[in-house]
């Protein structure tokens, strides 16, 4: 039997034990789809262990302790071990990690010194196990300290020295916070081909010292190299062509399934379609809007930010409000977008702003309501819609990124048009009058009850599963491996 690959993977979020958006759903799924795949691949996960994390129902073992070196003296770090789906998950406490408030503060030196520590303590972790990693897999700019660790410590480490890197790159913007940096000895790359702007934030080091690059939609990863979506570092990644893929992530299908949902008050499948009605009447109830599951109901499930278009709902929702339809706004984040989506609650009888994060609501709006807005600026992969499809809740969506490449467009009435294998509506422009044609064209054919079926049926029999997305990414990891093995 060959050698199964060693791939340390390591993130700042992950379901079941930690969730604040999409990065928690892939962090979460993805090791647990690797092991499903008949190649043997011993995939493990390492999260911070914030005192957040409820660690019941696991066993949870005492590991070891060591020390990461520091400026200010070296800071202990405790490690605990559990397993979950047949993945070995590593929590690891220290300093930073306990004193956090939230997953993500706002205070960026703290996230700063959080990320950095934990990133460090991960590859230490893997050294005091002597598990030598064929592959370190690390996510967005919170683990990319990882990566540009192992850059700088290339031929002179014998204990990585056969240990590639990846860096999935799950929202580019967000290059990260240096000041923790040197502090945990690690210098600028001053002699990178980075822009001089960006030769010390953790992102950009991890773009430039990582073997291979994913983003989590093809259409995400030719969107990046774009001065439009590359953060200003489109250049540098233009001349890294060669090592940027695009795999679109899977959603975790047990999680997600209407027809064993537990959180839902009939569950359904494709052939009872009709039982929705009987959850949609539920939800009417208990977000308090009238009980008339004839009008369409409109949700939203979405962090509140800019990223994600919702400062265009008000305004498209008003050029509509003459349409009937009824709508129930899940979200938290933006406080000033909070207050619009409040606003919105408080004029518009037929809206309800739920200022939250709900993850049993979700489950009940994805089963309920009859169409889900997602009017994103940018989307490198986005779940919510592949969510919907799956529950039969068509999505309303802006053309980009992993939006355009997941949702086929119903342009039902153009002579190029789809309808027979459309499963949603996209539009172009970012602007409230696009989204409310979105809308109006999304009311519209749910006036047909045949078209409206034939889209909720197709979306439903998408298949979205991590399986070939799992078998993508193993191929990534073996192509970095193939050098050494
Ligand atoms: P992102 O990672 O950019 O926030 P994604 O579409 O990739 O967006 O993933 C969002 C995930 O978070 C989905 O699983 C969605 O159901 C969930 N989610 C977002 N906001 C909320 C909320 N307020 N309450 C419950 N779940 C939410």
């Amino acid at each position: 039997m060959p050698e199964p690959l060693r791939v340390l993977t390591l993130a700042a979020e992950a379901e079941p034990f930690i969730k604040v958006g999409g990065l928690g759903d892939v962090a979460g799924s993805l090791p647990a789809a690797l092991r499903r795949l008949p190649e043997a691949v011993d995939i493990r996960l390492a999260l911070p262990f914030y005192p957040q994390i409820d660690t019941f129902p696991y066993t949870l073992e005492p590991l070891l302790t060591f020390r990461v070196p520091h400026e200010q003296g070296p800071i202990p770090c405790e490690v605990f071990q559990t397993t979950e789906k047949g993945v070995v998950v590593y929590l690891l406490k220290g300093g930073p990690i306990h004193a956090s408030p939230a997953i993500y503060e706002r205070d960026d030196s703290h996230n700063s010194f959080k990320f950095t520590f934990f990133s460090l303590a991960a590859l230490e972790l893997a050294r005091h196990l002597n598990w030598q990693p064929h592959v370190v897999h690390a996510h967005d700019w919170h683990t990319s300290p990882a990566v540009y660790k192992l850059h700088l410590t290339e031929n002179q480490d014998g204990f990585f020295d056969n240990t590639g890197t990846l860096l999935t790159v799950h929202n580019l913007p967000y290059l990260g916070d240096s000041s923790a940096l040197s502090d945990f000895g690690l210098p600028p790359a001053e002699d990178s081909p980075l822009p001089d702007w960006a030769q010390n934030l953790p992102l950009p080091l991890g773009l430039f010292s990582a073997d291979k690059i994913n983003t989590v939609s093809d259409g995400y990863a030719k969107e990046i190299m774009t001065p439009e979506y590359g953060a200003g570092l489109d250049p540098f990644l233009r001349a890294r062509r060669e090592d940027i893929t695009g795999i679109l992530n899977g959603i975790d299908t047990q999680t997600w399934d209407p027809e064993h949902d537990v959180y839902l008050p009939l569950p359904y499948d494709i052939d009872q379609i009709h039982r929705r009605r009987k959850n949609k009447i539920q939800l009417l109830h208990e977000v308090g809007l009238g009980i008339n599951p004839e009008i369409p109901l409109i949700g939203t499930i979405s962090r509140l930010n800019r990223q994600k278009g919702v400062d265009l709902l008000p305004g498209a929702l008003r050029l509509v409000s003459d349409l009937p339809w009824q709508a129930i706004l899940l979200g938290t984040g933006d406080p000033g977008l909070e207050r619009e989506l409040q606003g919105l609650d408080g004029t518009l009888p037929q809206v309800r702003a739920n200022i939250s994060y709900d993850g049993e609501l979700a489950h009940r709006i994805y089963g309920g309501a009859d169409m889900l807005l997602i009017p994103s600026r940018y989307e490198p992969c986005g779940l919510t819609q592949m969510i919907a499809m799956r529950y039969g809740c068509v999505p309303v969506a802006r053309a980009t990124g992993g939006l355009r490449d997941t949702i086929i467009d119903y342009h039902g009435e153009t002579p190029q048009s789809r309808p027979r294998a459309s499963t949603g509506f996209l539009f172009d422009r970012i602007h409230p009058n696009a989204l409310a044609e979105g809308i109006r064209r999304a009311l519209d054919v749910y006036e047909d009850d045949r078209s409206w079926l034939g889209l909720q049926q197709r979306g439903m029999k998408m298949d979205f599963s991590w399986t070939r997305s799992a078998e993508k990414y193993l191929k990534l990891y073996q192509e970095i491996n193939a050098p050494t093995r």
